[in-house]
């Protein structure tokens, strides 16, 4: 089976968010079991010399978009067993960051397009081409387009994942012609409810829609959670699947982490113990027993941050102490900064992003908040599994399908649960977790159910597997 992954960041390369994390880690899965899985990314000028200087430049072409001729150049190298191309249009990518400019439609169309010149120089005609998100959801529209009756493309089946529904690639509808160089036949595939929207052209020319949860998927024929697409995703439904994501366990692991004040594991967690005192030590918090909340997170109000600060004081008032790190809306950030402020022996919030502080918070806290209004996936809850940090989380997408709540007379579950959007039933969950909590035998059963919990890829590569041989097999 081979397998092409078309996607705008994969870690390690260039990552940030939830979509580098996944497109960095199931390739390499997949190659595992002896799939041919390989990358394509844009090879933008953050890439770092480290990785540039292993690239090997394999030729370039021309790439015809709307009235533009333009030129792109083909790198590559493989990295954890993992063949990585890389794209280069200096016009395009020699810009700092990912996205966020005015042409970023015209650039990933471009980058799309290119993809597809370009399967002859790499030599590779793969079965399956999976897009990933907005950026790269022209390519299916591409291929029908353009490269159906060219040989080797005739029987190139196409899989579009959707990390977040809430990005759709929305530019003026001129651009289906003019820009992205469509043909006539094309636009009704392109054009919704007035705009040229480019997820939703994926949606329609792919062969199957993925999201990166079952519940997700459902959750997405809904208007709530569909940001307008429901329609089209109903009209679909027959090709849509959601497959959970799993957690890169090498990256993640509180046995190797070299960030933590002391190295851990299931079977030695009494040694976790330095990871709460030494977090509190460097917070400046009391050093006590106590049980700790963290959070790590974007500040949006997709991570229910509104449920946190309606309930803030009944919180405090519990006996607890609360850390999180995040950065992003000002409102929530000043929001954070009162809380610092009026309780500064309980609560302690930083406004950064590092990846040493998130695993140290990770490793350090007793319970881990993600209230989500919705979460496709969500990989936090589970690093804090993995670290031992015992989920609350809200029952919607990836959250639902990843925690299983705790039950008492089974003694089964790894986390705490609640069902609405709502301040009140999130603070209920938080005041089950406390009250087992300083029940230390029952708690050690919960950390444990958490921390033995299978979150690999190995699980998800196999699901994908599953796919790709059923897509095939309709040849
Ligand atoms: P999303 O991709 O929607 O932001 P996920 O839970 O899927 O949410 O992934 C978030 C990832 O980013 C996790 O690995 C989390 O630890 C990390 N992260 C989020 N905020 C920060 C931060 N301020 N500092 C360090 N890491 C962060």
């Amino acid at each position: 089976m081979k397998v092409l992954f078309v996607a705008a960041e994969s870690a390690p390369f260039i990552r940030t968010g939830g979509l580098g994390d996944v497109v960095g880690a199931l390739p390499s899965a997949l190659v595992k079991n002896k799939v041919d899985a390989r990358v394509v990314l844009p090879l933008y000028s953050d890439i770092s010399e480290t990785y540039r200087d292993n690239m090997i430049f394999m030729g370039s072409v021309n790439v015809p978009l709307g009235w533009r001729n333009q030129y792109a150049g083909l790198f590559t190298m493989e990295y954890n067993k993992v063949i990585y191309y890389f794209i280069d249009n200096e016009y395009y990518f020699k810009k700092k960051g990912l996205y966020g400019y005015f042409d970023d439609g015209e650039r990933f169309a471009f980058f799309s397009k290119a993809v597809l010149e370009f399967l002859p120089l790499m030599d590779f005609y793969p079965n399956i081409i999976q897009v990933n998100d907005w950026q790269t959801a022209l390519l299916p529209t591409y291929l029908d387009a353009y490269f159906r009756s060219v040989e080797g493309y005739e029987n190139i089946k196409t899989i579009l994942a959707i990390h977040n529904i809430e990005f759709q690639g929305k530019i003026d509808k001129y651009c289906i012609h003019n820009v992205f160089g469509l043909p006539r036949e094309m636009y009704n595939v392109v054009e919704y409810k007035g705009d040229a929207n480019m997820l939703k052209a994926g949606i329609e020319s792919s062969n199957k829609v993925v999201t990166v949860s079952p519940t997700y998927a459902q959750e997405i024929l809904n208007p709530y959670f569909a940001y307008g697409l429901s329609e089209i995703l109903e009209a679909r439904k027959y090709k849509l699947c959601g497959i959970l994501n799993g957690i890169d366990t090498d990256l993640y692991n509180p046995l190797q982490d070299k960030s933590l004040f002391q190295s851990f594991s299931a079977k030695s967690l009494p040694r976790r113990k330095k990871n709460k005192k030494g977090l509190q030590a460097m917070l400046g918090l009391p050093e006590c027993d106590k049980p700790i909340i963290g959070m790590i997170t974007r500040l949006t109000s997709q991570k229910g941050i509104d449920l946190l600060f309606a309930v803030s004081r009944e919180i405090m008032d519990l006996d607890i102490q609360m850390v999180l790190l995040g950065t992003g809306d000002w409102k929530y950030e000043n929001g954070i900064n009162e809380l610092n402020s009026y309780y500064p022996t309980k609560f302690r919030g930083i406004i950064n992003f590092s990846a040493g502080l998130a695993s140290q918070i990770y490793a350090g806290t007793d319970m881990f908040l993600m209230p989500s209004k919705f979460e496709p996936c969500g990989l936090s809850q589970m690093i804090a599994m993995r670290y031992g940090s015992i989920p609350i989380v809200r029952e919607t997408g990836g959250l639902k399908d990843s925690v299983i709540p705790y039950n008492p007379e089974e003694k089964t579950g790894d986390g705490f649960t609640f069902k609405t959007y709502n301040a009140y039933d999130m603070l209920d969950a938080i005041k089950r977790a406390v009250e087992v909590y300083f029940n230390k035998s029952e708690w050690a059963i919960v950390v444990s159910n958490a921390m033995n919990k299978d979150m690999s890829w190995k699980k998800s590569a196999e699901a994908y597997e599953n796919i790709y041989d059923q897509l095939v097999s309709k040849n």
